[in-house]
């Protein structure tokens, strides 16, 4: 490896101009809270928060020229000037020839799910993301995991846990036929098996294979700039190529992209697809007047569109990649240390702590990830996510739960937002939690809504914690 990560010593890309106070609450206000909240990170209020590593999405700072950019907003309703500024910022670096803005990922993953899925359709993707997986069973398609055996082990240390395994693709397309599948979702970064990239050998593998079978590859592009990244790092051949050539190399054989501008694109709103043909393209821009807004806004406005071209320019940045991505290696590097279990390699947007090895007496339908995360709430304030069984949900056939391999608590960090003295006290109180680990008990859940359940289901805890 080379570049600023070698170095123990490296700094950020820039320096602060505008600064946010944060506010700090007792352990016995935590208890409180946390019981208020149902034992639900997504229920606690901000203000309760001390640093919040709940996601990376939309939670990024902007740069002075992306609030500058917010100044030249063109609120016009049709035919805004900033959504021809987006579109050549697209155009330029994932290089699709059309673009619809959306108000964030999920629009676009609905748009493209209700354009190329019909009913009884399977829908391949290396593992699921929640919210994509839901959009294409509504559709009415069935999602079949195809990702690499590896990415389920938190423990392999495989530098591309987010390849496709063209085998168990193929074993589907015998199955089922490639009419019955209108594309593979293909995700970058992949966010559920812990920000694990896939290599461009696999993606030229996966894009000759649906050639010939003429399925087509549509890319969750919502981390693609942190996967090219990755590929500038680890794989052979492109340590001299730039991260901007990698992600257009990247673009060029794929058929379109949903992206969530919330994550790479350094925005707190926003979202497009896009794609390559024309047809669909039109198709595309009639849903969304429906779902969206006008196909030159879809849901945003004008300056939020402008803040996004500028928040791209400055993702595919190596500098910005280095300092991001090194800043979570960072982290993840002092709990590794400290002999936390945590997913291997560590990701680009957050560190993923293995609950099932941190909790093992907890018992999966008893939601240790959930556990884990409300636990480490109340001892530092810090604000995790769980990544687990709760997420998963249920299967759609059966009403059980998915109870998947991994069950996480996700630490994302936020881009350009804390400093590295943030990233000490995180480790400090998941080490102080770690020691007391064996205190932590299950949970119950009392509250469990019908459509991605982790984000307002209600837990209690299976027994009061014994007093300290
Ligand atoms: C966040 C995310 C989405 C959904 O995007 P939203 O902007 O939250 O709707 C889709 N895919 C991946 C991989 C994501 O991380």
């Amino acid at each position: 490896m080379s570049g600023p990560l070698e170095k123990r010593s490296w700094a950020e890309p820039f320096k602060i101009k505008s600064v946010e106070l944060l506010r700090t609450t007792t352990r016995a206000e935590r208890d409180e809270i946390i019981g208020q909240a149902g034992y639900n990170t997504f229920l606690i209020r901000s203000r309760d928060v001390y640093i919040d590593l709940l996601t990376d999405s939309g939670t990024s700072a902007m740069s002075d020229r992306q609030w500058a950019g917010m100044m030249l907003g063109d609120e016009a309703y049709a035919g805004s000037e900033n959504y021809y500024s987006l579109e050549a910022a697209v155009r330029e670096h994932y290089g699709y020839r059309y673009l619809v803005p959306t108000h964030q990922g999920r629009g676009a993953e609905n748009i493209l799910s209700q354009l190329l899925i019909k009913q009884g359709d399977f829908v391949p993707g290396n593992m699921y993301f929640t919210t994509t997986r839901l959009h294409q069973e509504r559709a009415g398609g069935t999602f079949v995991d195809v990702i690499v055996e590896e990415a389920h082990d938190p423990t392999s240390e495989h530098p591309f846990k987010g390849d496709v395994d063209i085998a168990k693709l193929d074993r589907l397309v015998r199955e089922v036929g490639a009419d019955r599948i209108p594309y593979i979702s293909l995700e970058a970064n992949v966010n559920m098996a812990g920000g694990q990239p896939f290599s461009m050998a696999n993606l030229k593998e996966l894009h000759a294979y649906c050639k010939l079978h003429r399925i087509a590859i549509m890319l969750d592009g919502t981390r693609a700039i942190e996967n090219a990244y990755f590929i500038k790092e680890r794989e052979r051949g492109y340590q001299d190529k730039s991260v901007k050539r990698i992600l257009r190399e990247m673009c060029d054989l794929t058929d379109g992209a949903t992206v969530s501008a919330k994550k790479d694109l350094l925005v707190n709103i926003g979202g497009f697809l896009a794609l390559n043909d024309e047809e669909l393209f039109r198709r595309a821009q009639n849903l969304s007047v429906i779902y969206e807004g006008l196909h030159t806004y879809g849901g945003l406005a004008g300056r939020d569109m402008e803040a996004m071209a500028q928040g791209l320019r400055e993702a595919v940045m190596e500098s910005h990649q280095a300092a991001r991505i090194g800043q979570v290696r960072y982290l993840g590097e002092k709990l590794d240390a400290a002999g936390i279990p945590i997913v291997k390699p560590i990701g680009s947007h957050g560190v993923f702590i293995d609950a099932a090895a941190f909790l093992p007496h907890v018992d999966r339908d008893q939601y240790p990830a959930q556990a884990l995360a409300a636990a480490i709430y109340v001892e530092a304030g810090v604000r995790a996510m769980e990544r687990g069984n709760v997420s998963a949900g249920r299967d759609p056939n059966t009403g059980k739960n998915r109870r998947p391999n991994l069950e996480l608590v996700r630490l994302t960090v936020p881009r350009r937002v804390y400093t590295q003295a943030h990233m000490d006290v995180v480790a400090e109180a998941i080490v102080r939690v770690y020691a007391e680990r064996d205190r932590i008990g299950g949970l119950r859940m009392t509250y469990e809504p019908e459509y991605l359940r982790f984000f307002q289901a209600r837990f209690e805890p299976m027994e009061k914690r014994r007093p300290a």
